[in-house]
């Protein structure tokens, strides 16, 4: 595991974040980030699936260990509307900003709490960091998610896609990652859906987008996207990062949440020099996500 690894995650994850936004939602969101998608100086905004990461990123790199309620202080301090954040994490955020634990503002606006794919649009890191401690790991994805996601789908979630960022450090074998993160699986939404990529990624066979998203989902429950981001990641892993973003694009529903999971796996197995540096070079805070990066192998290494 490298830097250029670490960097090519979080990048690679702010990069999939922006160029979805533009997707993502009906028309109306989507006329919404025409109007708020490009910052003062023209470049492309990311929303809050970076943001969150970058939250985690810079609270380990503070802490020096995952402290979950340092972390549910920065998602409240982050929380802007203007990065897209979905209606229940922003009134839980809002509830752990005017003091709330976040133990019980994680079940106070669903009851049961949210199985949405929140937890593990920002579990990269969480992979990054426990990469060289897999044993850990697992427990320390739901933690992570469960600030704001406390069902077991939501943070399942969290698991699925820290566990395939981990391996992608260590192995460009698609089986090898999609097998050894499925061990980790053990609810049935995900458990079938990993079997079917395994299958597709052993046969080689390419479904179109639209087969992807009618097997695998592309909403925003994290069984419904998780897998199909890890899948596309795998499936393009030694193709151009612009395909695999087209192929996001193309699977459609929740593009910027399934684009941030996929080029943050992706982007650990490629590492940055990897990335297209043009539209690097136009995506805001490039410098913070670095730094965060930086900072996050720094605890590492
Ligand atoms: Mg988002």
């Amino acid at each position: 595991m490298s830097l250029a690894q670490f960097e090519g995650c979080l990048l690679g994850l702010a990069l999939g974040d922006a160029l979805g936004a533009p997707h993502e939602g009906g028309i109306v969101e989507r006329l919404v980030w025409r109007l708020i998608g490009a910052t003062v100086q023209g470049q492309m905004r990311w929303t809050d699936d970076t943001q969150m990461a970058l939250d985690i990123a810079e609270s380990l790199a503070v802490q020096g260990a995952l402290d979950a309620d340092d972390l549910a202080r920065r998602f409240a301090a982050s929380y802007r509307w203007s990065r897209g954040y979905g209606p229940g994490v922003a009134r839980l955020l809002r509830r752990v900003a005017r003091g709330a634990d976040w133990r019980e503002a994680n079940r106070s606006v669903f009851p049961e709490g949210s199985f949405g794919n929140g937890g593990a649009m920002r579990a990269p890191v969480i992979g990054l960091y426990y990469a060289h401690r897999f044993a850990e790991l697992a427990d320390a994805a739901r933690l992570s998610a469960s600030i704001t996601h406390a069902h077991p789908l939501g943070q399942e979630g969290a698991v699925l896609v820290a566990s395939a960022t981990a391996l992608a450090l260590g192995t460009r074998n698609p089986l090898e990652i999609v097998r050894a993160a499925a061990a980790h699986c053990a609810l049935q939404p995900f458990v079938l859906r990993l079997r079917t990529a395994e299958q597709w990624l052993q046969e080689g066979s390419e479904p179109d987008a639209s087969s992807v998203a009618r097997h695998f989902g592309n909403g925003i429950a994290a069984s419904t996207s998780c897998v199909t981001a890890v899948y596309i990641a795998l499936r393009f892993m030694d193709r151009p990062f612009v395909d695999m973003q087209r192929f996001c694009v193309d699977v459609g529903g929740d593009v910027d949440t399934i684009g941030a999971m996929a080029g943050a796996v992706w982007g650990a197995a490629n590492g940055v020099a990897a990335l297209p540096q043009h539209q690097l070079a136009q995506l805001e805070q490039g410098g913070r996500l670095k730094a965060a990066a930086a900072a996050l192998y720094a605890g590492v290494a």
